[in-house]
């Protein structure tokens, strides 16, 4: 029978193709008394050595496949992180001194061991090892399955054209999505910042998460459709479906052909309205695809992802190379570094464990940068380092008013003041922007445009903020409705504060990449656009069909309208008559 799931669209595309099931709960164990006499502990302890040993050897195996194959570096990081994890002895060390001293089976040592190593990670105060839960119990699962003579990895051999259906992936698993010519992937945990979804996008795989209770309504080899754009998982679809879903990847794949030109052109409306397109990024590496797709500059470059997954956070250097490799590729085309956006949904990898009861208004972003003030300074010295090498802004994510961004700018002043203590270069005029995400950033964007070079606005917290709904659960997504009226007057409020006081007014949040939102934003006189790097082109094709005077008529409409599903029909019809073979979705 057909089963409709809704999930958090990770990465887009479109696919239909038999389930594969990856099954990745953890094992069921149970302590055993080790027979009596020393013989016995030994043999117990050489058995845990080797399904470690074993552990190690499968990792290290996975990592080099995938570095030698050039494939995301991001990847191999996180693999490294994972193999670090059965390199540092302090796992084994503890899971054979319970073999000794309570005379148990491996597998309960290990179990426990596991466990309490991820309640004390879960209970530190510090982020960075509080992400690294994940990697523990992976681990564990791994050393698990070694002793228990299982395939140590349930996405081996993944078949072609297959929908990968999981409850969660480690990045092993993921390292195998990257031979496999899989068609999607759907989990049921994650968040659009998992590794999951990052590394989905990284490969171009269509993916969905957040799709609670799918496994076990999915037999192997059922057909299942998926729209990772609109988070859309279909399983078992009729057959009229499965044509509809067809002829949708069909002409995604001839839009995609046509984007390619567009790319190449600049964004100007056909009455003569020039609006820059920039790329957001959250990998160096993803340089060259913004770059193939047309951008202009890298509007948003999300530097928290530097951070996530990693035992300690980047020294100075290595955020320096970091940023230096992502200005020095673009030059002489502007870069924005972002301050780390850590907290809110940038840990959330796996939901149940989240550190704090409503992580998104918790310790996040510019918040937790003022309260980390060493971790925060660092970062500002690397990126103010890394403005030499080309045209760089610096922003700050979830301002809330001038109390933040003024303390915020003091610690730029503390960071240069140290750099240039250590005789270390750097631009005197490195631009300081603020992101306008927060609805109080916007109620006082006119004070804060006093003290900002440039405002962001990203709508994808604005929304989340302004409407109180939660920007990655699936049970409200419906809710979350960026065309909704009071979004637009907020977009407008900050757009004209910015404008009144001279500053460049950019949009980043992911409202721009959906193809009816461009003449809503264009209408609202935003002319700069960040997008991701896949969504580049089509904004630009966009831009190139409509007009500027239409887009400020339509926007004036919308902003009297009623309801988000009014200002939906405006920019509908407006993309029906103007650029029907630019939507991602059927018009009528
Ligand atoms: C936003 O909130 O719109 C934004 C661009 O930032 P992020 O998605 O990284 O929170
Ligand atoms: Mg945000």
């Amino acid at each position: 029978m057909t089963d409709r799931r809704a999930g958090i669209p990770a990465s887009p595309g479109i696919a239909v193709g038999p389930a594969h099931l990856v099954e990745r709960r953890p094992l069921a164990v149970a302590p055993r008394p080790l027979a009596a006499g020393a013989a016995a502990v030994e043999a117990e302890v050489e058995r845990l050595r080797g399904a470690i040993a074993r552990g190690r050897e499968q990792i290290e195996r996975a990592r080099d496949r995938v570095r030698g194959a050039g494939h995301p570096a991001e990847l191999v990081r996180m693999m490294e992180a994972h193999l670090q994890l059965l390199e540092d002895d302090a796992l084994e060390r503890a899971a054979e001194r319970a073999v000794r001293e309570e005379r148990v089976n491996a597998e309960w040592a290990v179990r426990r061991v596991a466990e309490s190593i991820r309640a004390a990670l879960e209970a530190s105060g510090d982020e960075f090892f509080r992400e690294r839960r994940g990697d523990v119990l992976f681990a564990a699962e791994r050393i698990l399955r070694n002793l228990a003579g299982l395939q140590p990895d349930p996405a081996d051999d993944l078949p072609a054209g297959a929908v990968v259906v999981a409850h969660e992936l480690s990045p092993v698993d993921m390292s195998h999505l990257v031979h496999a010519a899989v068609a999607a992937v759907v989990t049921e945990t994650g968040s659009r910042t998992s590794h999951t979804a990052i590394l989905a996008r990284a490969l171009g795989l269509p993916a969905v998460v957040g799709v609670p209770d799918l496994v076990g309504c999915v037999d192997e080899r059922t057909l299942v459709a998926v729209d990772g754009a609109r988070g859309e998982v279909v399983v078992a679809p009729p057959p009229a479906e499965v044509s509809l879903f067809r002829e949708r990847a069909r002409r995604l794949a001839e839009l995609q052909r046509t984007l390619r030109e567009e790319g190449e052109r600049p964004a100007e409306t056909r009455d003569g309205r020039r609006i820059a397109l920039l790329a957001n990024i959250e990998f160096p590496d993803e340089v060259d695809a913004a770059l193939r797709g047309g951008a202009e500059g890298i509007g948003l470059y999300r530097t928290e992802f530097l951070y996530v997954g990693r035992p300690r956070p980047p020294s100075e250097e290595e955020q320096l190379r970091a940023y230096e490799k992502v200005v020095s590729r673009m030059a002489p085309r502007p870069v924005v570094l972002r301050t780390f956006d850590l907290g809110g949904d940038k840990f959330a990898s796996r939901p149940q464990l989240a550190g704090e009861p409503n992580p998104a208004l918790g310790l996040r972003a510019l918040r937790l940068g003022l309260h980390e003030r060493d971790l925060f300074r660092i970062q500002l010295r690397a990126m103010l380092r890394a403005a030499a090498a080309g045209d760089v802004g610096v922003m700050f994510p979830m301002v809330c008013g001038v109390g933040d961004f003024r303390d915020a700018l003091d610690v730029v002043g503390e960071a240069r003041e140290g750099l240039r203590r250590d005789g270390l270069a750097c631009p005197g005029d490195v631009p300081i922007g603020c992101m306008i995400e927060v609805p109080s950033a916007v109620v006082v964007a006119d004070l804060l445009a006093r003290h900002a070079a440039f405002f962001s606005i990203g709508t994808n917290d604005l929304v989340q903020y302004a409407l109180a709904i939660d920007r990655g659960s699936e049970r409200v997504a419906q809710f979350y409705q960026p065309f909704h009226p009071a979004v637009l007057r907020l977009v407008r409020q900050a757009v004209r504060a910015g404008r009144e006081a001279g500053l460049p007014v950019s949009m980043c949040g992911a409202m721009a990449e959906d193809p009816l939102a461009v003449p809503l934003l264009v209408g609202l006189e935003i002319d700069r656009i960040s997008v991701s790097p896949a969504s580049v082109s089509l904004a630009k094709a966009v831009v190139r069909s409509i007009r500027f005077d239409d887009a400020r008529r339509l926007a004036g409409e919308a902003l009297e309208a009623g309801t988000a599903e009014e200002v939906g029909r405006i920019f509908r019809d407006y993309a029906r008559q103007t650029y029907p073979d630019l939507a991602r979705e059927p018009l009528d």
